[in-house]
């Protein structure tokens, strides 16, 4: 039978033990029908489309091992100022984007510099950015906004309020709000004036929004979901593990899914939240099994054990360096999160747990490890994200227990976007030897996955890899890169078996789903440091062209 595409003269890198290396690929009906050399061109038929790919490395398409699509996707339409450094700047941004968005309830930024400001910013610094409209600023980690005194006003947290554990609205000495609001719950009444703020409930409170939005604010979000996903495929993405989620997020995907505009696989979580009743996991089985299918699926609990470390909110082993007796708490008390552990585990559900700081780090293994001895050690693929700083005793736990590293190349501060003066503030300088590791995990037997954390980075896979590849070693510490092909195994076949999408994708070998991305040139002998500027070409999913570059659509 006709093939349906053909991509041939390729270097061709399949991630499949049994043949690393081919020249050619064909699709039919949306299956890899054929990997091989110069006799795959002979599948053609009248009504196949062949692609010369000119010698181009082919790849498995890329597995965002941790992003937030939604947000992300809502976030492109918001003010970005990662990079604008100092009030002016500033200002001018802010006013700008105001003049081109008179209509919008709140004027919202990403990507504000911790030291933007070059000290704590305040909502009187915002104010006199902009005093009469509601304006907020977003740190690039998501951990911190900063709103002016109008926003602080309208959502009812001038004058403080009662946050959960973990949250809250920085207070000064007046009595006021400072302007600085920490984690989820502290931010979200700002950012609900956006109207947006049933797009937040999957990272802010894991609920459903209620009423159900109206078919009307239905199809707005469709289309911000569908921004994100068109900003992904550009970047070579075929394949998602959302880090945040709750049924309405399925709802939107299996939509978009239904109308022909999904471009990638995208897998969802339930999230957990520390006052949750064991019960409430019922919510997380009941998405699992109303979501599993070949392109939206759940399966998977997300638990958040911990803050970030700019807010020092990361729960660590030893104090803040200059914060004596500051060490940040637990958002899970241990014993706690280890019944929830058990529970998850026993309902076949993988885990998926943010920690940073080594403290958190630690707990979440001990969890780990409890449900596996209440439960057997089975093929769960928990998995730990971010893990900013670890203790060298918990190194091995990772790969004897099996617990997949999802880290983030462009994360460790001085690699990518992020400044190198989170290090001083934040570690121990004894202890940047153990902050930000891969190959150490991966030595010591862990599976690596590699993701961007959009929108907190970018999302950029090609960035990532040079990210990944050329990062260089703090003082007193080893060399954490992996190789370039373990590189890209982190971001395709690692990725897809740390997702638990390996049934159907991350490899290229026939049967498998037809998800490929073709960069814009021959990845093994690009200059390393040139990486990120190299283009995708084309980005195949499910046999379907989701992306091409000009000459190749
Ligand atoms: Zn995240």
């Amino acid at each position: 039978m006709e093939v349906d595409l053909i991509v041939t003269n390729a270097r061709v890198i399949t991630m499949d033990a049994g043949r690393p290396f081919a020249q050619a690929v064909a699709v039919r009906a949306g299956r890899i029908a054929a990997v091989g050399g110069p006799e795959v061109a002979a599948l053609a038929g009248a009504r196949t489309r062949v692609v010369d790919a000119g010698g181009r490395t082919l790849l498995p398409g890329f597995v965002e091992s941790h992003l937030h699509l939604v947000l992300g996707g809502a976030e492109l339409v918001q003010l970005q100022i990662g990079g604008v450094m100092g009030f002016e700047a500033l200002r001018d941004a802010f006013l700008g984007y105001a003049a081109r968005n008179a209509d919008r309830a709140l004027l919202m930024a990403q990507g504000a510099a911790y030291e933007i400001l070059g000290a704590p910013v305040t909502r009187h610094d915002l104010d006199r950015v902009i005093a009469d409209r509601p304006i907020a600023m977003m740190a690039p980690d998501h951990h911190t906004v900063w709103a002016n005194t109008v926003a602080l006003e309208k959502a009812g947290l001038l004058h403080g309020a009662q946050m959960p554990h973990g949250h809250e609205v920085v207070m000064g000495p007046d009595g006021t709000a400072t302007g600085e609001l920490r984690e989820f719950e502290a931010f979200g009444p700002v950012l609900a004036l956006g109207g947006e703020a049933h797009l937040q409930l999957g990272i802010a409170t894991g609920g459903e929004p209620e009423p159900w939005p109206d078919a009307a604010t239905f199809a707005a979000d469709l289309d911000k979901v569908a921004a994100g996903l068109a900003h992904c495929a550009a970047h070579g993405i075929t394949t998602m593990v959302n880090m945040d989620g709750n049924r309405y997020t399925c709802a939107l995907l299996a939509a978009l899914e239904e109308q022909g505009r999904l471009t990638a696989r995208v897998r969802v979580p339930f999230h957990m939240k520390p006052h949750m009743e064991l019960s409430e996991l019922e919510r997380a089985s009941a998405m699992t099994a109303e979501f599993d299918g070949d392109w939206v699926r759940s399966g998977f609990v997300k638990m958040f054990m911990d803050g970030v470390v700019d807010s020092r909110t990361a729960y660590m082993l030893q104090d803040y360096p200059g914060v004596p007796g500051h060490r940040a708490d637990p958002l899970f008390e241990a014993k706690r999160f280890k019944e929830i552990c058990t529970e998850i585990d026993r309902r076949g559900l993988q885990i998926a747990v943010h920690a940073i700081g080594d403290a958190a780090v630690r707990q979440t293994i001990d969890g780990y490890e409890a449900a596996g001895r209440a439960n057997g050690l089975r093929d769960m693929r928990h998995r730990i994200e971010h893990i900013e700083l670890i203790d060298r005793a918990d190194v091995p736990r990772l790969g004897s227990l099996g617990i997949t590293a999802s880290v983030q190349p462009p994360h460790p501060p001085g690699v990518m976007d992020f400044p190198m003066s989170t290090m001083d503030h934040v570690f121990h300088k004894a202890r940047w030897r153990d902050a930000y590791l891969w190959k150490t995990l991966k030595d010591h037997g862990a599976p690596v996955a590699y993701a961007s954390d959009w929108p907190v980075t970018d999302v950029s896979v090609m960035r990532g890899i040079q990210a990944a590849v050329t990062r260089v070693p703090y003082e007193g510490a080893g060399d954490e890169r992996l190789s370039l092909m373990e590189t890209l195994h982190a971001y395709t076949a690692g990725g897809a078996w740390a997702g638990h999408w390996d049934d159907i994708t991350g490899t290229l070998r026939v049967g498998m789903a037809a998800d490929m991305v073709l960069l814009d040139g021959d990845i093994e002998v690009a200059d390393p440091m040139a990486i990120g500027a190299m283009g995708i070409a084309l980005t195949v999913a499910g046999g379907r062209v989701t992306h091409a570059k000009p000459e190749f659509s």
